[in-house]
């Protein structure tokens, strides 16, 4: 059997890295990128150059002032944040037919064979290659990782901060593991530090001397896995994940604290719009659903309901929203700080036609189709619906622009990236 090389990516810093590709003059200076709904709440992100002042993510921005008074305070773009990533993917996706992203920023490459495909020496060379591809055409630095299994190859990035390129060879890994501390492994929670610990275990040379049969008894799966990588032995080959969605929601606070309801009620409609194509596109339809809705004294009201038989369209759903939301809102004076809404029991859209002819599901999947290819064609915004349009005309103040990964990582990955060819 062929032993996995997995390729971890992950960008270094990434949104203040972003901040310095979108204006160069920021290079070498001290960057912090400011979250919040004025940019200016917490730092969502900084450089290295900011990070040598004490700047850490989570911290207030004004504290950040107080440490680094010259460190120059950015606020999110969000949108070129998404532009980027997805700019630094399709570079990627060049290397390699299996691409993983797993978020904004980070994902992983199967590079089985591909050195010999791009006619390097080793996957070394490659891989320096792609860094400073990525580097010279996109302007972002990134680390990278090879090892044989996502958990090691993450792991070889995490030491290789900032900048860095590692290859762990496939009999290196045991000897590469023995000094780091289990805990550095991603998936390792409180909870299982804490069995660790009891068990006095803390790095994985500890592992490697612990019994294999104690370690499953006490931990299981994880257990074997830990045991195998302190061996050396853990083999990981790269698919894209395929969970079955049980539920799906969205939350958002608005840009402002909102005390006109009918406004936030118009945001709610635009956000469930956006849920339920996604829904529909994974052929999903669903029995319940719920909104919730918080207010500026963080108090929150929420009501859910059961559907008759399982809802896809719009129309029915959206009545269903404005009744929830107005039980949320009743009696109530405070403005809206938040809204949520979710969608769970989901089964599968009928999509065989019966009897009676084409389902509704069926009729609609082509005008998905229709609007898909006119978004190809003409970008995301192209189509704008109804509620949206009266969002950009009377609450302007409440367009939002989060920031999301390019790619549904788990889901859809296959449909993406096929387009990303
Ligand atoms: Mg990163």
């Amino acid at each position: 059997m062929r032993i996995p090389r997995i390729l971890h990516i992950d960008a270094d810093s990434f949104f203040a890295s972003c901040e310095t590709v979108l204006n160069p003059r920021l290079q070498g200076q001290p960057v912090y990128v400011g979250g919040g709904r004025n940019g200016d709440g917490i730092v969502i992100a900084s450089n290295y150059e900011a990070k040598k002042y004490g700047l850490k993510i989570g911290m207030a921005c004004f504290e950040a002032r107080r440490l680094c008074p010259h460190g120059i305070l950015c606020r999110p773009h969000y949108s070129e944040y998404r532009r980027l990533s997805l700019e630094m993917f399709r570079l990627l996706r060049r290397f390699t037919p299996m691409l993983v992203p797993i978020s904004i920023d980070e994902g992983f490459m199967d590079m089985d064979q591909m050195d010999r495909v791009f006619r390097c020496r080793n996957l070394s060379e490659l891989a320096h290659q792609i860094k400073k591809r990525v580097h010279d055409e996109i302007g972002l630095p990134i680390t990278m990782g090879i090892g044989c299994s996502k958990l090691c190859a993450k792991l070889v990035t995490d030491c290789s901060k900032p900048d860095g390129l590692r290859e762990i060879p496939p009999n290196g890994e045991a000897e590469f593991l023995a000094p780091h501390a289990v805990e550095k492994l991603s998936g390792i929670g409180r909870r299982r530090q804490r069995a660790l610990k009891a068990f006095g275990i803390e790095t994985f040379a500890d592992v490697f001397h612990t019994p294999r049969r104690q370690l499953e008894k006490r931990l299981g799966w994880i257990g074997t896995q830990l045991w195998l990588l302190a061996h050396g032995l853990y083999r990981e080959k790269l698919t894209h994940e395929n969970d079955v969605r049980t539920c799906i929601s969205n939350n958002t606070t608005l840009a402002r604290d909102e005390s006109d309801y009918d406004k936030a009620l118009l945001f709610l409609h635009t956000q469930t719009e956006k849920i339920l194509l996604t829904l529909f596109r994974e052929n999903l339809k669903a029995w319940e659903m719920s909104v919730a809705v918080r207010f500026n004294d963080f108090s929150e009201e929420s009501v859910q309901l059961k559907f008759t038989t399982p809802q896809f369209e719009l129309s029915p759903i959206n009545r269903a929203v404005e009744r929830l939301f107005t039980r949320c809102v009743h009696g109530q004076s405070l403005p809206v700080r938040q809204v949520r809404i979710a969608f769970w029991n989901l089964t599968p859209l009928n999509l065989e036609p019966d009897l009676f002819g084409n389902p509704p599901e069926l009729k609609r999947h082509d005008l998905d189709r229709a609007r898909r290819k006119i978004e190809e064609n003409f970008g995301q915004d192209a189509i704008i619906s109804g509620t949206r349009l009266l969002l950009e005309q009377q609450g302007k103040s409440l367009r939002h622009d989060k920031v999301k990964c390019p790619f549904v990582p788990a889901r859809e990955m296959a449909e993406k990236l096929g387009k990303l060819e």
